[in-house]
């Protein structure tokens, strides 16, 4: 069977080629999806008590671009959504990302913005070259802020030293001198009211477009011709695994579910100090949802398993150039989303890419 455009992995990057390619070009289109469910890793879903959770984790879209946040809304409406986040620190829920706040609720303190600014200055260090996300970190918060919020977070996270890792990664978390205290402080933001799985539902209404679960690539690709392949899976795994396997970082999910209406004073808690899992998202703070009971999740990172993240170390980065430089010869076969491009996309910056992808080939 021909298409125009094969689409492997039915994630945000997938989806959107699919729908713009469908809608706006009105292509015929193949999505091939590994998994039984469309979304990738936004996918959301009732549980046995009927509890909207997301099944990769906590999703929150937020943005500052708006022809993302406008290409979405065709598809969903939204639920105003600030995330919160509070970090359990020596037996006291305190605000993330580092705000006065913080400082405040941490030293029992009542320090004014000025006088935040002035005490993060005194707290910084002075580091010539800032090489990696320990020195992102000591460089705007010092040594025993980042010793309390961010060393064993990312050591739990990542497995290795904040002093190995890219700069982007603890970069990701502000420090901001107002009273801010939103994890996020894009424009926009927000949930899709129905749910994830039902927006990308919406985003695969055309005829043309045609979808194949439970499918890996491989079991198919001889049967199949195409004019163009948009890929969103595993680069390694494309060319199997020719220069070795390329790291990621995993994580299992252990959900568990409350007779109580309420579990926990925020959407998501973090421990960077305790327990062996990173943080406690319960759902029915993200999505509003009315119930009496509560799901809540708790992330375990691990170095084997579903790859969730690339890994941002500057050896991993030289070890994709190495497949980078085979994608480049590739003709009318486009590398696309957070497995194949081997980056630490959010939602935005996927479907950025994939509305930038889609109009270059079309
Ligand atoms: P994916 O969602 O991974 O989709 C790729 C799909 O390809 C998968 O469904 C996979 O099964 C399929 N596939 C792979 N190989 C094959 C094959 N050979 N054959 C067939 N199918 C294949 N972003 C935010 O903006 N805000 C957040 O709050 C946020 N929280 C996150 C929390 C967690 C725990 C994680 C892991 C990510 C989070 N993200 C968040 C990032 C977000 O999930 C990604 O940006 C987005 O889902 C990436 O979409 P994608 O299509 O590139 O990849
Ligand atoms: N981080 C940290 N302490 C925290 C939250 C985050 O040290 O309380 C670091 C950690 O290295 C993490 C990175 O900042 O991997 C990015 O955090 P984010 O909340 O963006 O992680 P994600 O939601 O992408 O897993």
């Amino acid at each position: 069977m021909h298409y125009d455009y094969v689409v492997v992995g039915a994630g945000l990057a997938g989806l959107t080629i699919a729908e713009r390619a469908a809608n706006e070009g009105n292509k015929k289109v193949l999505v091939i999806e590994r998994r039984g469910h469309i979304g990738g890793n936004v996918y959301d879903s009732y549980n046995e008590d009927g509890i909207l959770i997301h099944n990769y984790g906590p999703h929150i879209f937020h943005t500052n671009d708006k022809e993302v946040y406008d290409y979405l809304s065709k598809f969903t409406k939204w639920n105003d959504f600030w995330h919160r986040v509070l970090t359990y620190v020596d037996g006291n829920l305190i605000p993330m990302p580092i705000t006065v706040e913080t400082v405040n609720k941490l030293y029992n303190l009542n320090l004014s913005t000025k006088e935040f600014e002035a005490f993060i200055k005194e707290e910084a260090e002075d580091i010539e070259e800032i090489r990696t996300s320990k020195d992102v970190a000591l460089s705007k918060v010092g040594e025993n802020i980042y010793n309390l919020f961010f060393k064993n977070y990312t050591i739990k996270q990542w497995g290795i030293d904040p002093g190995e890792i890219d700069t982007s990664v603890i970069s990701r978390i502000p420090i901001r001198f107002n009273r801010d205290t939103r994890y996020f402080a894009d424009k926009y933001q927000g949930m899709p009211r129905h749910g994830y799985t039902k927006m990308c539902e919406n985003m695969l209404q055309n005829k043309n477009i045609k979808i194949m679960l439970n499918t890996d690539y491989k079991e198919v690709k001889d049967d199949i011709t195409y004019d163009k392949l948009i890929y969103t899976g595993q680069t390694d795994e494309f060319y199997d695994f020719e220069y070795g396997k390329l790291a990621y970082r995993s994580l299992e999910f252990k959900f568990e579910t409350f007779d109580q209406e309420s579990y926990q004073e925020a959407p998501v808690v973090n421990y960077p100090n305790d327990y062996d899992f990173t943080r406690i998202t319960e759902f029915k703070k993200l999505t509003w949802q009315d119930h009496k009971k509560t799901t809540i999740l708790k992330e375990y990172p691990q170095a084997e398993g579903e790859p969730y993240y690339p890994f941002p170390t500057k050896e991993c980065k030289e070890h994709f150039a190495k497949y980078q430089a085979k994608m480049e010869q590739e003709e009318n076969t486009y590398f696309l989303g957070r497995l194949a491009e081997y980056r630490y996309y959010n939602m935005d910056a996927v479907v950025r890419s994939a509305l930038d992808l889609y109009n270059r080939i079309k």
